[in-house]
């Protein structure tokens, strides 16, 4: 008989979040995988689980890798936690559950608490589409490409930031979406000091910027920018001809007005041939 990894969600502040599933889980493991040891035993403690813990962080080495699978291998149930919220998103995870993948191993996903979904659903934006970055790459050259991706999707799009980068951020989302662009800020989702301040990227930046010390965790909701949706065809349709005029090929100004104007490409090219 295969063994089984279990992906357990746990609570991202709120410890009332963990669920009745997740609980069962990690009593009946043979043992628990965590990012930080000392971080889930607490958790444990709360309620009264004793369990083995072996760490398993972004760090781990084969032999760690080779121990879990080894032990799936044999039979073993492992449950696999992260320090808060869903492993693998924006947590370590993603390595063992491809070897389980690739090995054949049985693996079962418990959701739970995850911060970006916890964002998503309060931030009052139409989520019906979005996409995930998890945290911006900390040098600002590709920070800034990034948020230009991020500009340029037409959908929203959450981020993770922590404290000490939040204005910075908040600087860059105003400098590269556009200062108008919506924003979510949850800050300590599901805590006793949860705060979530909705508007535009310059009012959400003007209200943490005045703080003398910003704390603790956060995600960022950043809306579609908004001349995604509002280029009209004439603006378009002058952009285009401003463009040829400069002696630009059709080819090339399609592209640069859908860049300039954050539309896509089909339907600068599409207005182009009707000119
Ligand atoms: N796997 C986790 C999840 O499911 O949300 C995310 C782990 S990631 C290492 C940690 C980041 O998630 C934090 O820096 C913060 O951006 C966000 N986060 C986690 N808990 C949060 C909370 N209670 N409130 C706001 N953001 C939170």
């Amino acid at each position: 008989m295969g063994g089984k990894l279990s992906i357990v969600a746990t609570p991202i502040g709120n410890l009332g979040d963990i669920t009745l599933r997740a609980l069962k889980t990690l009593e009946q493991a043979d043992l628990v995988a965590a990012e930080d040891t000392r971080h889930t035993v607490k958790l444990l403690n709360h309620f009264e689980i004793k369990k083995k813990l072996v760490s398993f962080h972004e760090y781990s080495n084969e032999a760690r890798y080779g121990e879990l699978v080894g032990a799936l291998r044999e039979g073993k149930h492992i449950a696999l936690v992260s320090d808060a919220g869903t492993p693998v998103i924006s947590d370590p995870g993603y390595g063992l559950v491809k070897r389980c993948v690739e090995e054949g191993i049985e693996v079962e996903s418990l959701p739970g608490a995850c911060a970006a979904v916890t964002a998503v659903t309060l931030c009052g934006m139409d989520c019906s589409r979005f996409s995930f970055y998890g945290f911006l790459n900390t040098k600002s050259g590709v920070r800034k490409k990034e948020l230009g991706e991020i500009r340029d999707a037409g959908k929203p799009c959450v981020i993770y930031e922590s404290p000490n980068r939040i204005v910075k951020t908040l600087k860059d989302i105003c400098e590269v979406c556009g200062k108008d662009v919506r924003v979510c800020a949850c800050r300590e989702l599901t805590k006793v000091y949860e705060e979530v301040v909705r508007g535009t990227a310059k009012e959400v930046l003007d209200v943490f910027a005045d703080r003398e010390a910003v704390k603790g965790e956060f995600v960022l909701v950043v809306g579609a920018a908004r001349h995604v949706r509002e280029a009209s065809e004439e603006e378009i349709v002058r952009a285009l001809q401003e463009s040829l005029a400069r002696g630009m090929t059709k080819k090339d100004a399609a592209a640069y007005v859908a860049a300039l104007l954050g539309v896509p490409k089909n339907r600068t090219y599409q207005i182009l041939l009707d000119l």
